[in-house]
């Protein structure tokens, strides 16, 4: 797998502290831009989105490369409507070697789980090769494709949708692949825009409670969840 941050809005704090003096004085936003520093940028951040006043934070938007995930990954990924997506398409590219597909660790840790896999997806890479030799389309090969087969996708989120993204998939409940596809996004745009994604990551870090219920996974120790994503 791998996640990596293209591009992302140019002076984007500024951007959005910009945005946020826009809300509240007398002005023109242009004035603002021109006198905004990353220290005033920060400060005004942290108190309007204090308030609850988040629109401001979505001026700022992040394109990320995500690769060689799951097909169940990005199932999940793209179920976050407020954003764009571009992914690679299995009626137009050819599946057609037993290196791409993803192992769930715990398959991979399974000998006799491993091994049922793997002759499953050659069996199923058989079977694929052979339509597309008996003239079956690629969008009607891919049918017998699994979950496991690998895939590239382009996303742009902007900052507010993107806390929001991570307060649902950085959590411990959500699915292993797309956690981690999650947190390495926090990690890079953590470094790019520290003012936007301060205090970001799982509900709880944000919360201070887990919002799960009875849900909430016995591992989880809250206090230890901020400190990790504090010096994610
Ligand atoms: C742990 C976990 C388990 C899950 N299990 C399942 C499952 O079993 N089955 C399943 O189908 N899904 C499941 N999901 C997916 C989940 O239901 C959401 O579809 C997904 O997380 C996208 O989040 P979202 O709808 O909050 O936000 P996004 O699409 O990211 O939108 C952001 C916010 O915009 C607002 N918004 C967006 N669109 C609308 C709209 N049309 N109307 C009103 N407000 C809108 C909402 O406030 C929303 O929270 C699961 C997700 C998680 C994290």
């Amino acid at each position: 797998m791998k996640v990596k941050l293209l591009r992302y809005t140019e002076d984007a704090e500024l951007l959005c502290g910009t945005a946020a003096l826009t809300s509240t004085k007398r002005g023109s936003p242009s004035q603002f831009f021109e006198e905004m520093d990353s220290e005033k940028a920060k400060r005004i951040i942290r108190r309007v989105t204090g308030y609850g006043h988040t629109s401001v934070i979505e001026h700022a938007c992040f394109t990320f490369s995500i690769e060689g995930v799951s097909r169940a990954m990005t199932h999940q990924l793209i179920r976050h409507r407020i954003a764009s997506y571009t992914q690679q398409s299995q009626r137009y590219v050819t599946y057609n070697t037993l290196e791409n597909y993803v192992t769930p660790p715990s398959i991979r840790d399974n000998k006799e789980a491993k091994k049922l896999f793997d002759e499953t997806l050659a069996k199923i890479s058989e079977v694929y090769q052979k339509l597309l030799r008996m003239n079956i389309p690629k969008e009607d090969a891919r049918f017998i494709l699994p979950n496991a087969a690998k895939t590239n996708i382009i996303v742009t989120m902007n900052a507010r949708e993107l806390r929001h993204f991570f307060n649902l998939r950085c959590c411990m409940r959500a699915q292993w692949e797309i956690r981690e596809v999650a947190i390495e996004m926090l990690r890079q745009v953590k470094k790019v825009a520290p003012a936007l994604f301060e205090n970001a990551g799982p509900s709880c870090v944000e919360l201070g409670y887990c919002p799960e219920g009875k849900m909430k996974p016995p591992e989880c120790n809250i206090e230890e969840i901020k400190k990790r994503f504090r010096n994610l």
